[in-house]
């Protein structure tokens, strides 16, 4: 409802001056506990060889992940995982400047064997064993030359998130579908759960708009109970929805797959996993069909190598994924992500898009490109998780200049004048 855009940015810089960046989204209060975490988790990294951590790269993260005593705070999850993924993520950038390539190219090129060496498959080799993983990545290296050259060319489907937050009024409702039409939109989500009159007049309108031919998905940020999700969403299902997305609790397996059973004659899916803990989650949610869309996040679970197990896990058991983004810098990091999936993985976009949100992107180096609707592949260097040095010297908290004018107009109270 309130929320402060922040993230807890981590820097990694070799002795030899190379950095790489990553960082874990937040709404505001609670970033301190962030980062206050990774400063816990930082003598795992502080002297570090770069050689030791990548060749065997899940055994590093698993030394993040199952610190003998911070793992308490856990295991991952939380406020310890938010920190491990930040980690994580920063030596992805920098191990892809290292070899400069996007990241999404490094794990293209990764062989089979390569690839499963990064993830920790202790708790989800009931689902998926390392050997048929490697399978898996082998049977999708057939045209992969092919769809890297698709993707160079036309880039990865969007979809945008921009047209109904709650409370919009018709007009503002009215206007972006049209604007969003004309960018090329094809898929547009609309905010739900707080008013229902409120929402069928605002999916009227959309669909009004949009035609039939569009997709329509709504999102209820988890603030239902199971029985009011269904009852609430069946009322809504003349507008043919694509799916619902967090309808309840992120951590309710069974809740899902009652909602998803409840939907399905309806041609509702279900979608989740954006506040999804971690891969053992992920696998209930797949494994049990309590979810159609699978929305990982890319500034959460134990980041990218965690985040490769469960695009494993969606392949194998045929379900798509459709990564969550917005925030600050989550569509900068998983592009590369999704991009890899149609390189080398599902081999498909059929039917899956990237969320889009257009905000923030002006604080990076290399900000994502949009053009038609479509994300264009990143070509440089590393995992677009850079910030200007522009932008860090006004808004690090608390130091920053717009943190020291927002202090001095009183707008927020400096933490540095408590005793
Ligand atoms: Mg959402």
């Amino acid at each position: 409802r309130d929320p402060d855009f922040s993230c807890a940015y981590v820097t990694i810089r070799l002795a030899s001056g190379t950095t790489g960046n990553g960082f874990t989204f937040t709404c505001g209060r609670g970033n301190e506990i962030v980062v206050a975490a990774i400063k816990s988790l930082s003598f795992l990294v502080v002297g570090a060889t770069v050689v030791d951590i990548y060749k065997d790269f899940a055994a590093f993260s698993r030394s993040l992940t199952n610190e003998t005593q911070l793992r308490w705070l856990g295991p991952e999850k939380g406020v310890t995982h938010l920190a491990t993924a930040a980690i994580l993520n920063a030596l992805w950038d920098l191990w892809a400047k290292l070899l400069k390539k996007p990241v999404w190219r490094l794990l293209a090129d990764l062989t089979p064997e390569q690839l499963v060496s990064v993830i920790d498959f202790r708790y989800i080799s009931d689902v998926i064993t390392k050997e048929e993983a490697i399978e898996i990545l082998r049977q999708s290296q057939t045209g992969k030359e092919q769809r890297i050259q698709t993707l160079l060319t036309g880039g990865y489907p969007a979809y945008t998130t921009q047209v109904g937050w709650l409370g919009y009024t018709e007009e503002t409702v009215t206007r972006l579908c049209h604007e969003y039409l004309a960018l090329g939109y094809t898929h547009f989500k609309v905010k739900v759960g707080q008013n229902i009159e409120d929402d069928i007049r605002r999916l009227r309108t959309v669909r009004k708009i949009v035609g039939q031919d569009n997709i329509v998905s709504i999102d209820a940020n988890q603030v239902w109970d199971v029985n009011q999700a269904i009852e609430w969403v069946k009322r809504l299902a003349e507008f043919k929805l694509l799916w619902i997305e967090e309808p309840t609790s992120p951590d309710d397996v069974l809740g899902h797959l009652a909602i998803s059973n409840a939907l399905k004659p309806l041609g509702i899916g279900v979608a989740t996993g954006e506040m999804c803990c971690n891969r053992v989650l992920f696998k209930q949610f797949l494994q049990s069909n309590a979810i159609q869309y699978c929305q990982i996040d890319s500034a959460r679970i134990g980041g990218v190598n965690e985040i490769l197990s469960v695009y494993l896990m969606a392949k194998k058991l045929g379900i798509k994924v459709c990564p969550h983004a917005g925030g600050v810098g989550l569509c900068e990091m998983v592009q590369h992500l999704q991009m890899w999936d149609y390189v080398a993985l599902s081999g498909d976009k059929e039917g899956r898009w990237v969320e889009y949100v257009d905000q923030q992107h002006e604080h990076f180096v290399n900000p994502v490109v949009i053009k038609n609707a479509h994300y264009q592949a990143p070509l440089a260097p590393g995992y677009n998780t850079t910030f200007k040095p522009g932008s860090l010297a006004a808004y690090e908290y608390p130091n920053g200049s717009e943190w020291q004018n927002m202090f001095a107009k009183g707008l927020f109270k400096d933490p540095r004048l408590n005793s």
